[in-house]
């Protein structure tokens, strides 16, 4: 008998849990270097930028390392739908004796992480994507040519940590938004319980917003499900559940279909639709004609609006 048989769920916590911290670092060089910008001069904000990343550049391979792990322990959890004594690898004769009293499933030696694919693929009911595929053997060479060589040769930006992240957690997990996931990890942090929990949305729109500027439009459309060369708006959720006193300003959400008659408006952070009313702002020089439902304000400047008597 075997004890302790590890269930999908906990290798897909896991993982994502391996994702955020792969973000979580990324992210937070890039606070730093927001916060580091003082003045307008542009010759020292690009010195200062590129010694900075020089510098950060372990930090980056470290970043995707990480996130590759956690990319296989949830094509574990993938496995272990099917059964989690696909995992293990080796020969009968080598397994733990049976004779002397249960066996924890931790004494077994489970498959290398280079056959995770084919034994996911022979197992499972749909076979991973050819995309995919050469997406993680790309990470894994990428990954070893860290381990091996102190990663001299490797050069990763923030922009392929950034989108590796969003890349894979859209093929594993393709009903998630990451941005709803990240805020929940941020809700949970230790730093949450100090009271930076009041901040979770203003970070994880600043991240988004982030990810929107850096990223390709196909990129965008694919892991935020908005186009961004349509018009963006404020999202009425997150506005209402962010701090503002630094302002709020991250513009995420689009209407969905376009159109002047759409009252529905989707935020990829919420990782859903809300309803809005289409009324000019009161502020001529806004020239926004999205507003909160109730018609309180305005979904392009913020401003509040009068009490409409109607
Ligand atoms: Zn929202
Ligand atoms: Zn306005």
């Amino acid at each position: 008998m075997i004890t302790n048989l590890p269930t999908s769920t906990d290798y897909y916590t896991s993982g994502k849990e391996l994702f955020n911290f792969a973000w979580e670092t990324t992210a937070s060089l890039l606070v730093e270097i927001d916060e580091s910008y003082c003045g307008d001069d542009e010759q020292l904000k690009s010195e200062i930028s590129e010694a900075y990343w020089a510098a950060a550049k372990r930090t980056l391979t470290t970043a995707l390392t990480v996130m590759q792990q956690g990319v296989e322990l949830i094509i574990k959890g993938r496995i272990a739908e099917v059964s989690p004594y696909l995992l293990i690898s080796d020969a009968p004769s080598q397994w733990p004796s049976p004779y002397s009293g249960p066996i924890d499933f931790e004494r077994f030696r489970t498959i290398d992480a280079q056959d995770l694919i084919r034994v996911h693929d022979t197992f499972s009911e749909t076979k991973f994507g050819a995309k995919f595929v050469e997406k993680f053997h790309d990470l894994r060479v990428q990954r070893n040519t860290v381990l091996h060589s102190a990663a001299k040769s490797v050069s990763v930006t923030v922009a392929e940590v950034i989108d590796s992240v969003l890349y894979m957690h859209k093929s594993l997990f393709p009903d998630e938004s990451w941005f709803k996931v990240r805020r929940e990890f941020l809700r949970n942090a230790p730093s949450a319980q100090l009271g930076s929990d009041e901040f979770v949305t203003n970070t994880t729109c600043w991240e988004a917003s982030f990810a929107l500027k850096l990223l390709g439009r196909s990129q965008v459309e694919s892991y935020l499900r908005v186009d961004k060369k349509q018009h963006l708006y404020l999202c009425p959720e997150c506005l209402s559940d962010a701090n503002m006193d630094g302002g709020f300003e991250h513009k995420l959400a689009a209407l969905q279909p376009k159109g002047p008659q759409t009252t529905s408006l989707y935020c990829p952070v919420c990782d859903k639709s809300h309803s809005v009313t289409r009324k000019d702002c009161v502020d001529p020089e806004c020239l926004g004609n999205v507003v909160t439902s109730d018609g309180n304000q305005c979904l392009t400047c913020a401003a509040w609006q009068p009490y409409d008597e109607e």
